[in-house]
């Protein structure tokens, strides 16, 4: 990877998704000594199958558990939206949102969810295509230009990215080795405890999707994205 990315921001929809999704590779990028933050939309707080749950009890759960997750990746910040999971809409609030913390934290390259719908309904959930195509909206333009959301200036400067990783199942355009941080992504995933119940099923699912994808490359764990590099 590119030596001037020292900035990742991670820019998803739920608690876990980053681990999920990226776990291997934003441990790799710790160890690398970048510096990655998060930014969750939602708070996750309808995934559960307990009727004595409460949306209000879920959430503060939900982002105990991501606390718990981030620090065992090593990830420096933690920021919640506060949207109500499952009914994320691209609204001006949420693009103003996401705008600021991009022009906040300054990262040079950002990790999102995959924008588009396909026929695998657990990663393109609507809240991750919504989220995505967000991120992307606001990497450009609106972090970029002064004039966009003036009520952000003058605390939040512009900002431009340099690289955008979108997660990626079909034909990716990178594929990053986690062979040596697959512990680290397992550990990180078994924080979400609301959400992976018994980890036996889990792990054994999270190894065959990541040795999957690793297979065309030769790698025994992968994660894959697609790339944008934004022009200078
Ligand atoms: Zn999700």
């Amino acid at each position: 990877m590119d030596d001037q990315i020292e900035r990742v921001m991670v820019i998803t929809a739920h608690p876990d998704d980053s681990e999920f999704g990226a776990g291997g590779t934003i441990a790799r990028m710790v160890k690398e000594g970048r510096e990655v933050s998060y930014v969750i939309a939602t708070r996750g707080d309808k995934g559960s199958g307990d009727r004595t749950m409460t949306p209000e009890r879920l959430a503060v759960i939900r982002a105990e558990e991501q606390h718990n997750a981030a620090r065992a990746l090593g990830v420096a910040h933690v920021e919640f939206l506060g949207y109500p999971d499952g009914e994320l809409e691209d609204t001006r609030q949420l693009r103003l949102d996401v705008t600021r913390e991009i022009r906040r934290r300054r990262p040079d390259l950002v990790i999102t969810m995959n924008p588009h719908r396909t026929y695998n309904l657990y990663a393109s959930h609507r809240d991750h295509r919504t989220i995505a195509g967000v991120a992307l909206d606001c990497v450009y333009p609106s972090a970029r230009d002064h004039m966009a959301f003036p009520e952000l200036m003058p605390d939040f400067e512009p900002h431009k990215v340099r690289e955008i990783y979108l997660m990626q199942w079909e034909d990716p355009h990178v594929v990053v080795d986690i062979t040596d941080v697959m512990d680290l992504k397992l550990k990180a995933l078994t924080c979400h405890v609301s959400q992976v119940g018994d980890f036996t099923g889990v792990e054994a699912r999270v190894r065959e999707r990541n040795a999957e994808l690793g297979r065309a490359k030769g790698y025994a764990y992968a994660e894959c994205f697609d790339r944008i590099v934004m022009p200078r």
